[in-house]
């Protein structure tokens, strides 16, 4: 196999699920079927690191220091929602029940994956919660083993802030992803959030 089709399979195996075999079926699909397709791919995946920042305020990928949302005066900025992933984040607004800012975390502690709080910058969080506009900080990693402790992690870590902390409420089943949930069971997890300070 040439050097370079080699390469490929091996670039494309960086994707999340994509074993060997994949990689290989993708690297023929791109370059027998969709040759412009692929160049699109390759463009944007450049151009992507070449504009795109994380924004100073909530950690999401922009183009800017403050991204859009943060910088929107319409939002209620006593709130503050921290959240695993960017995904989460679309999650949350598709259910317009909520109105306040986000925080993502870009992760959650795993140490058995290597993910400790330095890996998360949690003390970029706790420098974020200490804005004296925020009030209150819900919580909302994901139900899992991992996002559970991640929640009483960062209960610990802010908890001298005096801020009022809430996780969101377990409507949602044990063991699950924000990602994956409804938005009629997110946006009842979110009004029905607890006090867990
Ligand atoms: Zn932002």
């Amino acid at each position: 196999m040439s050097k370079v089709l080699s390469d490929l399979i091996e670039s494309l195996k960086c994707l999340p699920g994509v074993g060997p075999k994949s990689a290989t079926r993708m690297a023929y699909y791109l370059l027998q079927r969709d040759p412009d397709g692929a160049k699109n791919l390759a463009n944007s995946i450049l151009n992507s690191f070449k504009h795109l920042g994380k924004c100073k305020s909530c950690n999401n990928f922009c183009e800017t220091t403050i991204c859009d949302l943060c910088s929107d005066s319409g939002r209620n900025n006593s709130v503050l929602c921290v959240i695993e992933m960017p995904t989460d984040l679309l999650m949350f607004e598709q259910t317009h029940s909520y109105n306040g800012l986000y925080y993502i975390l870009m992760g959650r502690l795993s140490p058995l994956d290597g993910v400790g709080p330095k890996e998360l910058a949690m003390n970029s969080l706790y420098e974020r919660c200490k804005d004296e506009n925020i009030k209150e900080v819900i919580i909302a990693t994901n139900f899992t083993k991992e996002g559970d402790a991640t929640s009483t992690f960062i209960t610990e870590l802010i908890k001298d802030l005096g801020k009022k902390i809430s996780r969101i409420a377990r409507g949602m089943p044990s063991g699950s992803e924000i990602e994956y949930t409804d938005t009629g069971t997110l946006a009842q997890a979110i009004s029905e959030r607890k006090n867990i300070n």
